[in-house]
Order: structure tokens, then sequence, then C-alpha cells
């Protein structure tokens, strides 16, 4: 049977570094008849919380939401993961203080990063990047993107992360960060599912052996993000093969941040089949429709 159902479980609105605003990523969504989009903003639940106190629908048909979070995660190495978490309880005191203290620190982690790149020559400075993350509970990197190319020492989001801003760059200064394990446990213990995001994006900096990964679903991670933009073919069959054996849900979606470089709603999808799984596993809290 061919389904119609369009299924994107990962995106991002302006309250993190999305560009649309939760109604502006609604409409689109609409746009490009998807079915089923989860929103899941950096340590943050306010954009799909936004949706979920509107009266009334955003535009023509209808559109399930699924409530998410994309909690940003530190190793004890100091390496970033990004670890989503569905259907978790919102109101869950330790979740909520993991990303209450991760969108605290992003601040002076911010202060710092524009420091290091002022003592390189750099002019840039905090009002700049206040600027272009007014709407935003979760200020990061891509604001300061933003806001280089504003200056006009870049002229994209991309080149400023290629330059100056990607993980391994002198410039990088981490935040405060649950572990990968601290965070699958808040989400699970929240009633919700963690699924490993874009695990093996090597373009993005440092990223886990298979091994470790394998310990990470041996310790209770429920499934791992395969088709993803950063993914080439032998990291999206390295992953599903791992989803695999350990029978565990394998994703594919957008990552959706705005009409940027390539990046589409639903240019990567999950089969039907994966998000009744994750549906029926999620216990913190409901989808609803918009
Ligand atoms: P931060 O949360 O401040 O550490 O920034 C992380 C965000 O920056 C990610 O969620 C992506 O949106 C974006 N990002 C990370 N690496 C890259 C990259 N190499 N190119 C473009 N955007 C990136
Ligand atoms: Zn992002
Ligand atoms: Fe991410
Ligand atoms: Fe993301």
């Amino acid at each position: 049977m061919v389904s119609l159902m369009k299924i994107d479980l990962h995106s991002h609105t302006n309250v993190s570094d999305g560009i649309n605003s939760p109604s502006e990523l609604v409409g689109l969504a609409k746009t490009e008849a998807i079915s089923v989009l989860a929103i899941t903003d950096h340590d943050t639940v306010e954009g799909w919380q936004a949706l979920a106190a509107l009266k009334a629908p955003v535009g023509a048909g209808a559109l399930t939401i699924v409530p998410g979070a994309e909690i940003s995660c530190r190793t004890a190495n100091g390496m970033s993961v990004h670890m989503l978490g569905y259907l978790f309880d919102p109101l869950d005191d330790e979740l909520n203080q993991a990303m209450s203290l991760t969108r605290d620190d992003r601040i002076p982690r911010m202060k710092k990063i524009i420091g290091l790149l002022n003592e390189a020559g750099i002019e840039i400075s905090f009002a700049d990047v206040a600027k272009h993350s007014e709407s935003a509970q979760t200020v990061g990197r891509p604001h300061l993107a933003d806001a280089l190319m504003e200056r006009g020492v870049v002229s994209s989001r991309d080149e400023a992360f290629k330059k100056y801003l990607h993980n391994d760059s002198p410039f990088y200064v981490g935040h405060f960060a649950p572990t990968p394990e601290e965070a699958i446990s808040a989400i699970k213990r929240a009633g919700g599912v963690s699924i490993l995001a874009h695990g093996l994006a090597g373009s993005r900096g440092a990223i886990y052996s298979t091994d470790e990964i394998a310990a990470l679903l041996a310790y209770g991670l429920d499934g791992l993000e395969v088709n993803h933009r950063d993914h080439d073919d032998d990291a999206r069959n390295t992953l599903r093969e791992m989803a695999r054996a350990f029978d565990v849900f394998a994703t594919g979606s957008s990552d959706y941040h705005g009409a940027i470089g390539s990046q589409r709603l639903g240019m990567e999808q999950t089969a039907p089949d994966v998000w009744e799984g994750i549906l029926a596993q999620g216990k913190g809290c409901e989808v609803f429709t918009v």
C-alpha cells in the first residue's frame, strides 16, 4: 500500500534558531501537505505550546503536531550531541531544569564566542546577536551567523559555520548541557521517546563511534534519526542497520530551520509504522491538531 502520509519529526521555529514563527511553520507544513510535524526547538517547548494554545486552526487542512524538543547535550569528553525527545511531559521538573540551565548558560557562552571573534579582529557585539534572536528563548550560533551576515562578514549561515562557528573552530565555546545519558533518562522518565539526532553528521564536528552509539542503545535510547540531510549513504546504512539490530525506531526528518540552502519541510520523512510506534510509546503528553 502506498501511504499518502508525510511525516516529518524534526523542525525548528524562531523560538529557537529557526527562521519561521510557529504559525508560519504550520502554514508551510500545510502547503507541503505534511500530515504529522514534530516541533523540536532546541531546549524549549514554547514554540509548540504557543500553537497548542491557539483557539482556531492555522490555514486549511488538518496537521498533527507532535510536541518535542531537541536537547543540547555534551559528553564527558566535551563532544556536542543532540537528543530529540517526543511526547514527554512538558511539566516534568528534571527536564525543565536541564533545559532552563542550558538556555541561561547560552548567554554568557555567546558573549565568550563574541569575545574570541573580537580578539581576532571581527567586529560584532552581543547587541547585534540580540537583534537576531528577539523571538528566541534559546540563543544559538545561527543567530550569531545572522549577525555576521548583517555585518557583511559572511554571506550565509553556512559560510559563517564553515569559517568561524563550527564545533572544532578556535572560536567554539560550549555551554552547560546534560550528558546524552542524562537526557535519555530524563526524557524517558517524563514519559517521552528519545531519538539520537543526526548521530553520524560528521561535517558538523566530532561524532560518536558506532560502538558508542551501540552503548547508548543498550542504555535505553529509543531510536536513531537515519535519514537526515547531513548523513551520506554510508551513514544512513550504518544507522539503519543498527536500528534494525537493536529493534529501535529509525526515523527520517528535515531538521527544517527555514528556507536556507537545500532545506525543505518534509525533505526527509519517517515511515508511518515507525510513527505509530513512537505515538504508542509516548505517554507524557498528547499530539494535537492545528
Ligand atoms: P548551538 O545550539 O548554538 O550550539 O548551534 C547549533 C545549531 O547550529 C544547530 O542546531 C544547527 O542549526 C546549526 N549548525 C550546527 N553546525 C552547523 C553547520 N556546520 N552548518 C550550518 N549550521 C550548523
Ligand atoms: Zn538548530
Ligand atoms: Fe541538531
Ligand atoms: Fe535540529
